[in-house]
């Protein structure tokens, strides 16, 4: 069978960038063979068949259109090849693995045409997707409330608190500009009420939704019969086998404990941290990635003295350390201590608290501590399912290997979310849930976003999209970077704020944008826009030409922009090239 280019739309002579595959490899349909690259995106071109590569007569840097014959498939099944393959199937870093499906049981007669295992983001989403795609669906979760982690002691409640806290500063901050409050006199229980309301109000949403659309919710813990049939240990007693066509997947992470905690609930995950009253005397946040630092900036705003040790030799490793600075110089201001390069060798239970005994070069002496969090990571939930007695391939992680349109090795169940890999967002979760219902529902759908944003709801936020400086620099990429310190911004000034960066890396040959970052107030609100400015390859120019309001934060972005085009106004800088 000869391999053709299938229909471009409006693209010619599109550049090769990648070849993925040699003569003689094996190949399954729709693998990816080639990635081409225009100025508005990147694509690979799957294989129409399962067959072995005969020839190929394309190679990196030649053009091709739609019909250009680019090599010869034997063995390929003619039936398949009657498909035409999506062209859309785009760069994807999810693991491929798509194999043999395992058949065990039948698909002949089933309860649902979709189970949605676990309700969180991902989970919600895909079966609410499925429902509106006209199939019969059905969502299991082990808890009341749907919602998942995310919803109910993740995410929202977290939100919630940051929010009182973020309140109460800005109101102390204000004393240093002619208005003076009170000392806040915190009823820790009602705050928690309140929080627990907002959660309420969001989960009671999605039950009422489930309804709307017809998705039965079937409340227990599910684990695979066989790869038609999930068992459901239901919440209010009993069992309940449930039989589908197709299964998602959607089962999520757990926080990872350390290892020897002794069993206290005065250590504590970020549940149980969320949890507040009574408030503790001190604090001891374990490891100083996302949920420790939200935690503590919660913690230290209802006037709980922190301490945080991470093990790295710097806070939150992923993000860029210029990003990091601002938020580590405030909270090193503002907390009792922050311990880097430091691990916990040791807790024990005290009448007066936990015990923490502590190693490293600068490690503090032992010391007592009225409730401890653990924040050092989250591990996924795949071996919790019986995933064995669906011939589903689990990794030695407990993470699902999944392919771009989110199948795992048994072609009619599909994983989403923290379940299938890093990063353990809610809102990649989402994406890849539309993904799968829209797969089962036959339509060609892949994950084929090329960032995911991260963020930091700290205070200061801390957000960034698409590679970070050191992830380019390590990657050898010619770069350049267009940074707008926020001192310079009239509405930051106009906020009491004066630490915020907005920083953009480009290609320095092409100037398109690669990745951003952003330390400020509301950083999390204005990645989006660099987001969609990397997902549209947009270039230097684009986004400095683009008019955005003034005064605003998000005028950072275009002033940012602006640095690097050498165009700036609002700031002097050395002019660094003829524009
Ligand atoms: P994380 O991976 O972000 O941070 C864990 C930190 O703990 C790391 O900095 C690590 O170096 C440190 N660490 C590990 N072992 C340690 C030890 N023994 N002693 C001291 N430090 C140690 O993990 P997290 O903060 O627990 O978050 C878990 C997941 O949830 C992440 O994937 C995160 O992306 C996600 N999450 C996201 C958000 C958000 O988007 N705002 C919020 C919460 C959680």
């Amino acid at each position: 069978m000869k391999i053709v280019i299938p229909d471009l739309g409006d693209f010619a002579d599109v550049d090769v960038i990648e070849v993925l595959v040699n003569v003689g490899d094996d190949v399954e349909i729709e693998q990816a063979l080639l990635t081409l690259e225009t100025d508005k995106a990147t694509m690979d071109i799957p294989s129409p068949a399962a067959g072995k590569v005969d020839s190929l007569t394309v190679a990196v840097g030649d053009k091709v259109s739609s019909g250009t014959v680019i090599g010869e498939l034997t063995g390929a099944d003619d039936n398949a090849a009657s498909a035409q393959p999506d062209p859309s199937a785009a760069t994807d870093s999810t693991p491929a693995t798509a194999s043999i499906p395992t058949e065990v049981g039948s698909a002949a007669e089933h309860d649902y045409d979709v189970v949605v295992l676990g309700s969180g983001p991902g989970g919600y989403s895909a079966a609410f997707r499925a429902a509106d795609l006209g199939l019969k669906t059905a969502l299991v979760e082990r808890h009341e409330r749907l919602g998942g982690v995310c919803l109910n002691v993740g995410c929202i409640p977290s939100k919630a608190l940051l929010h009182a806290a973020k309140v109460i500063e800005d109101a102390a901050a204000m004393a240093d500009h002619g208005i003076r409050f009170g000392t806040p006199d915190i009823d820790a229980p009602q705050l928690r009420n309140w929080k627990q309301s907002v959660v309420n109000r969001l989960t009671g949403g999605l039950a009422g939704m489930a309804k709307q659309r017809k998705v039965d919710v079937i409340h227990g813990t599910g684990a695979f019969r066989d790869a038609y049939t999930l068992d459901v240990a239901l919440s209010g007693g009993g069992s309940q086998a449930v039989s589908f066509a197709h299964c998602i997947v959607a089962a999520g992470s757990e926080s990872v404990r350390l290892p020897g905690a002794p069993d206290d609930p005065r250590i504590v995950s970020s549940t149980g941290a969320l949890e507040l009253a009574p408030l503790p005397e001190s604090l001891l946040v374990v490891g100083g990635g996302i949920i420790g630092l939200e935690m503590a900036c919660v913690y230290d705003a209802l006037g709980v003295p922190v301490t945080i040790v991470e093990l790295s030799k710097a806070l939150m490793p992923g993000a860029d350390p210029d990003l990091v600075r601002p938020l580590a110089k405030r909270l090193g201001k503002r907390y009792k201590a922050i311990h880097l390069g430091v691990r916990v060798t040791a807790m024990a239970s005290a009448d007066d608290g936990v015990r923490v005994t502590f190693d490293g070069d600068k490690a503090p002496d032992p010391t007592v501590f009225g409730r401890v969090l653990v924040a050092v990571g989250r591990s996924p939930n795949g071996n919790r399912i019986n995933a064995d007695a669906a011939g589903l391939h689990v990794d030695e992680r407990g993470f699902i290997p999944v392919d771009n349109r989110m199948r795992t090795n048994v072609a009619h169940i599909f994983a989403i979310g923290d379940i299938v890999g890093q990063p353990m967002l809610a809102h990649k979760a989402t994406h890849e849930g539309h993904v799968a219902a829209e797969v089962i529902a036959g339509h060609k759908s892949v994950f084929d976003a090329r960032v995911i944003p991260s963020v930091a709801y700290t205070d200061p936020e801390v957000a960034w999209v698409g590679v970070t400086e050191a992830q380019a620099k390590e990657q050898g990429l010619d770069i350049d970077v267009g940074k707008f310190p926020w001192a310079a911004s009239g509405r930051s000034l106009a906020n009491g704020r004066d630490e915020g960066v907005t920083k953009l890396i480009f290609d320095r040959q092409s100037h398109r944008l690669l990745g951003a970052g952003i330390v400020g107030t509301s950083a999390g609100d204005l990645i989006s826009e660099l987001a969609l400015a990397i997902e549209m390859g947009a270039d230097a120019r684009d986004i400095a030409l683009t008019i955005h309001p003034h005064p605003t934060l998000g005028e950072t972005v275009g002033l940012a922009a602006e640095v690097y085009e050498g165009t700036v106004t609002d700031l002097y800088v050395p002019r660094k090239r003829a524009s």
